[in-house]
C-alpha cells in the first residue's frame, strides 16, 4: 500500500458513514417499502436507510437521485417496537411530501398542515411518542424551537435498560392526563 493509496482510504473512511447493522426484530427496509407504499406521492422515490450516529433521533435528507433516512442507533435495538418504527419512517417520509415554509415569518419543517396529514395517515404516533418518551427517558432533549429530538451524548448507556412493556404504553395511550403531558413536550 502506497501512501496515496492511504490517503485515499482515509478520504473514503470519512465519506462513509458510520452505520450500524440492524438488530430490530424486525425487516426494517422491508418496513421502509410498505410505508413507502401507504404514501402514494412517494411509491416510485428511491428512499434509502442507514442506522448512523448524528444529533438528531432521525431525520431525512433529500438529494437529486432519493433520499436517505438517518436512524440514530439509540433506536438500533431489538426490543424496538415496530410500531415505534413504522411511525418514524412514516414522519421521516411525510418530509418528502409537506415541504418547509414560513409560519408567522419563521421557516418550519413541520407546519401545521404537517401535523395533520401525520395525524391522518400514522396510526402509531401516540404510542411510538410514548414508548420513546418512556424507553429513552434521559437521553434525549426535545428542542421545540429547532423543532427536533435530539440525543445526548451519554445515549450507549441507554442500551443497558430494557424497554418498557407494550402493556403498560397501551395503557398510557388510553389516559389522556398522559397523552396531553406527551403531547405538550413533542
Ligand atoms: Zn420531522
Amino acid at each position: 500500500m502506497t501512501s496515496s493509496d492511504v490517503i485515499a482510504y482515509l478520504r473514503w473512511a470519512q465519506c462513509k458513514p458510520e452505520t450500524e447493522m440492524p438488530l430490530f426484530s424486525f425487516d426494517v427496509y422491508d418496513l421502509l417499502e410498505q410505508a413507502k407504499y401507504s404514501l402514494p406521492a412517494l411509491k416510485e422515490r428511491k428512499v434509502d436507510l442507514w442506522i448512523a450516529p448524528q444529533e438528531s433521533l432521525a431525520c431525512i435528507k433529500t438529494e437529486p437521485n432519493g433520499a436517505q433516512i438517518l436512524i440514530h442507533p439509540i433506536l438500533n435495538r431489538v426490543d424496538l417496537p415496530i410500531e415505534v418504527m413504522a411511525f418514524i419512517l412514516g414522519h421521516e417520509l411525510i418530509h418528502l411530501i409537506i415541504r418547509p415554509r414560513l409560519v408567522d415569518g419563521v421557516m418550519k419543517s413541520h407546519p401545521p398542515e404537517f401535523f395533520e396529514f401525520e395525524e391522518a395517515t400514522q396510526p402509531h404516533r401516540a404510542f411510538a411518542w410514548n414508548w420513546i418518551h418512556i424507553a429513552l427517558n434521559g437521553y434525549l432533549k426535545f428542542d421545540k424551537e429547532r423543532e427536533g429530538t435530539f440525543v445526548k451524548w451519554q445515549w450507549r448507556k441507554s442500551r443497558s435498560h430494557a424497554g418498557p412493556p407494550e402493556q403498560i404504553i397501551r395503557q398510557l395511550v388510553a389516559d389522556s392526563q398522559y397523552r396531553q403531558k406527551i403531547e405538550g413536550l413533542i
